[in-house]
């Protein structure tokens, strides 16, 4: 099979013929039909993430919906020929955090593309198949749900079930890529006032359409004094979707005081995992500085329903379909952080 292969950090895939995956008796064989390419793809081929790098050879991609092939010969929740997606936090299915439907902060978590094989290839093999295969509606496109694998679901669960956004409150959205994006659409069917902040036009320009009510400027306004302005006092709720110093500290200083701060973007290379928070104003607002990671398989339905009546349309936010080749243009787009949107392969020939 053909699949994009990552052999070294930081230089080029190599898209070739590779075997196809073997089965196991717990796991199932996806003929991959969609995969988006996601920023965590990118900080994984930079080889820049402590605790989550790759051992190498490995095939990347944890945005992946697909049908299934295979199945082993003890997976009995899903069946040859069903229509599926991966979520990229994968659970064991046995422990307490599983058991309690918090597979995304599962003990012994596996990651499509960073723990195992990923969705860049015409195939890909899921272990425990029963727990972290997600059947997916016939109303859902492949190319729609690809998204659903990481960054819609993640922006869903920090955005409804970490933040608890509630109807009328307002929320602030740090960086307009492909999370933020899906935070904003999210928020806003929930019926919040979203406020887009971003450095770049044409990513705010995208917001609105999602339905930001507001757009901020960072590279030329104080995001923090605007977002108080047009708040009168501070967001209820804001999420930092990139995680560099600039936005993580102005995210959690648009809060209101007793204000919700929900850290989505996880660090980049230069800040190993570290970067000072405002303690004081934590202390003196009560303000929740909230870590938010992927979703449980447990939100998956109320999820999909949303998406199958066409209430959330993560259809919306994919702006181009590539194949295997191209990824590594998506990834220069990356470094430039240029890349608009969500770009999704869907031709795994080449
Ligand atoms: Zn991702
Ligand atoms: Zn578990």
């Amino acid at each position: 099979m053909k699949a994009a292969v990552l052999e070294e950090f930081n230089a080029p895939l190599n898209v070739t013929d590779v075997p196809e995956p073997e089965l196991t008796v717990d796991g199932a064989i996806i003929r991959v039909k969609a995969c988006g390419i996601c920023r965590s793809d990118w900080h994984g081929w930079k080889g820049e993430w402590t605790g989550f790098l790759a051992p190498l050879p490995m095939i990347g991609g944890h945005e992946m919906s697909g049908v299934v092939e295979a199945v082993g010969a003890n997976v009995h929740q899903v069946k040859v020929g069903d229509r599926v997606i991966v979520p990229f936090t994968c659970g064991d299915g046995t422990c307490q955090a599983c058991i309690s439907g918090e597979s995304n902060v599962c003990a012994n978590q596996t990651m499509p593309g960073f723990t195992y094989n990923g969705g860049f290839a015409e195939f890909a093999h899921v272990p425990n198949a029963d727990f972290n295969l997600i059947a997916l509606p016939e109303a859902v496109a492949f190319e729609q749900a690809s998204g659903m694998g990481c960054r819609f679901m993640t922006a869903y669960h920090g955005v409804l079930s970490v933040g608890a956004v509630r109807p009328g409150e307002w929320v602030s959205v740090y960086g307009a890529g492909g999370v933020g994006l899906s935070a904003i659409q999210i928020a806003t069917a929930a019926g919040a006032n979203v406020i887009a902040v971003d450095i770049q036009e044409d990513k705010l320009e995208f917001a609105q359409r999602v339905g930001a009510v507001a757009t901020v400027n960072s590279g030329s306004e104080d995001p923090v004094e605007a977002v108080r302005e047009i708040t009168k006092g501070g967001a209820d709720v804001s999420v930092d979707a990139l995680g560099i110093n600039a936005t993580l500290l102005s995210s959690l200083r648009s809060v209101r005081r007793k204000g919700r701060a929900v850290q989505i973007g996880m660090t980049a290379m230069g800040d190993k995992g570290l970067i000072p928070i405002a303690v004081n104003d934590i202390i003196a607002g009560e303000i929740a500085y909230l870590g938010s990671f992927g979703m449980p398989r447990s939100e998956y339905p109320n999820l999909l329903n949303q998406v199958a009546s066409g209430k959330l349309r993560p259809g919306d936010l994919v702006t181009g379909e590539t194949d295997l080749s191209g990824i590594v243009d998506i990834y220069d787009e990356m470094s430039n952080f240029t890349v608009k949107g969500v770009t999704v392969i869907t031709d795994f020939t080449k």
